[in-house]
């Protein structure tokens, strides 16, 4: 599981559950082809080279889960109906269809938890040294979804703690040439959402989730861009 500047100096640690659409070779690409494992169903496009460019800026750890949101969705309880989804976005997985409890505890034991107990080490250590910790989530969204276009090119989802929330919000929206999402089209919902309520919420640490609207981040210089842009409201807490 890659863990970027596992030990960075930054109070800021980020986390990125659908950075990648990388499927286990065993589950012999879940039956899809190729077109359809590079949809936003399979990963969070650009959300990857975002949490890397903000690890490197603020010299932050940042964790990256390393297997598709279709073999198992790292932001879901284990108990979710849509952990290992049979449909998303109307394709439906071959590979998700008819799972024994068996197939389902096996793909949490091997995935899911190798990913979270990967996040979990990074605050644990961080607990053990007196550290404080502001957790970030990077999500991207797709453009338009079910017939929905999104007109956020960032969007900020919170639940009852809006400590970071406001005053990020208000940061990015200042030069007004931008559309910002005030918890939509998503907000944090402990019941739906796990890895912040898990890492973040449980603790009573800092926390915002964020997502990165993925026609605005296609490419290298563009995810730089917007890291950059977040970096800065970010920083802004710090001072
Ligand atoms: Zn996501």
């Amino acid at each position: 599981m890659p863990i970027l500047r596992p030990l960075g100096s930054s109070p800021f640690v980020f986390f990125c559950d659908h950075a990648s659409n990388h499927i286990p070779a065993e589950l012999h690409d879940l039956g899809l082809p190729q077109s359809e494992l590079a949809r936003h169903i399979a990963w969070d496009i650009g959300a990857a080279g975002v949490t890397e460019a903000l690890s490197e800026i603020f010299d932050a750890p940042a964790i990256l889960c390393d297997t598709s949101r279709l073999v198992i969705d790292c932001n879901r309880h284990l108990n979710a109906t849509d952990l290992i989804p049979e449909v998303s976005d109307a394709t439906v997985i071959p590979g998700n269809l008819n799972l024994s409890k068996a197939d389902r505890e096996a793909r949490a034991n091997r995935w899911f938890r190798r990913y979270h107990d990967a996040v979990e080490s990074v605050f644990l250590e961080r607990g053990a040294r007196g550290t404080s910790t502001i957790a970030i989530s990077i999500h991207s969204m797709t453009p338009s979804l079910a017939g929905q276009s999104r007109p956020w090119q960032i969007s900020l989802s919170s639940h009852l703690d809006r400590t970071l929330a406001d005053p990020v919000l208000a940061y990015l929206r200042r030069p007004g040439d931008i559309a910002v999402g005030d918890n939509q089209p998503y907000d944090l919902n402990p019941e739906v959402d796990y890895s912040i309520p898990f890492h973040a919420l449980r603790r009573k640490l800092p926390h915002l989730q964020v997502e990165f609207r993925q026609d605005e981040v296609q490419d290298a210089a563009n995810q730089r861009r917007w890291a950059q842009r977040f970096a800065q409201a970010l920083q802004m807490l710090t001072k």
